[in-house]
């Protein structure tokens, strides 16, 4: 007997993973948690039924979340990762020299305890000295935050449950006030192919936050349309993703990145009409 995990993106369409095994299964009071092993994607992270990521294709997403702010900036030093329990986001910001401390914020702990278990090429870098991590919900540690950082990373789960509360404007606000004046903010911001109706008011919303936001895209074959969107907000000094765009730091990064290089990072910023057409004015460069 064959068995497949279906992921529903819309009434009509989705993804099929075969599955040879269901590592575990769990439910903390946040969501449902759930590793599948599957031939074609390797291990594959459900939360709430939805993929997170599979070993096959992770390095995707955490590389562009991760390599594209960190080379915008002129020296990133201090990271704000809200979410990313897993871990990837940190693998990848541990790999700038230039990093001197990163806060990890992930409101579920089974999250963190599962990715070590089942995801430790994922989690690796959790246990570094340099990196904090805090259990405890998003909002409310960038709502009482001393701190002023250099980079904040959301990568958030969807805008549904626990994830909600990251897509509105204070939060956004929030976010602002612990960023250093050539600060910036990425956040995951769903498929421009299944999203539309989230996009446009997201993007609205960071206009009137952000002095700079910019879309950029990464395709990751096992998320929705397999065509993925990120914010890329300046709070205004740095005024482009390009400005500080340099060779020789990425040439810096170790061990050898397997998506992201100089030409993917210029390139992902140029969008198809249909795109730029969803966007408020200016949110495309
Ligand atoms: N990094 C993964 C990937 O490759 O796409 C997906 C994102 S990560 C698993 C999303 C995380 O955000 C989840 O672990 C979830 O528990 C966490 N999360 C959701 N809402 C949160 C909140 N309000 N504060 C902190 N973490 C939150």
């Amino acid at each position: 007997m064959e068995l497949w995990y279906t992921e529903k993106h819309t009434e009509n369409t989705g993804i099929t993973l075969k599955v040879v095994d269901c590592l575990f299964g769990g439910r903390t009071k946040y969501q449902d948690i759930a590793v599948l092993q599957s031939p074609e994607y390797g291990r594959v992270l459900l939360l709430d039924g939805l993929v997170m990521l599979t070993e096959r294709d992770e390095f995707v997403y955490h590389e562009m979340i991760a390599h594209v702010p960190l080379l915008s900036h002129p020296n990133p030093r201090k990271v704000l990762i809200i979410g990313g329990g897993d871990g990837g986001t940190v693998r990848e910001v541990l790999k700038h020299p230039s990093i001197e401390h990163i806060d990890l914020v992930e409101i579920d702990e089974m999250v963190i305890e599962k990715c070590r278990e089942y995801f430790p090429s994922v989690s690796q870098g959790l246990d570094s000295p340099k990196v904090t991590i805090h259990v405890t919900d998003g909002i409310e540690f960038v709502r009482n935050a001393q701190a002023d950082y250099d980079v904040v990373i959301i990568d958030s789960s969807d805008p549904i449950g626990p994830g909600e509360g990251l897509f509105v404007e204070s939060f956004y606000q929030n976010v602002s006030q612990i960023l250093k004046t050539n600060g910036l903010m990425v956040a995951q911001s769903e498929s421009p192919f299944l999203h539309e109706q989230i996009i446009g008011p997201m993007y609205q919303r960071l206009n009137k936050v952000f002095p700079v936001s910019n879309m950029y895209l990464a395709f990751i074959p096992t998320y929705p349309a397999g065509c993925w969107s990120f914010a890329w907000c300046s709070k205004g000094g740095v005024t482009t993703p390009l400005d500080h765009l340099d060779t020789r730091r990425y040439e810096e990064l170790q061990p050898v990145l397997k998506y992201y290089n100089p030409q993917v990072h210029r390139s992902s910023f140029n969008l198809p009409n249909f795109i730029r057409e969803m966007l408020p004015h200016g949110s495309s460069l």
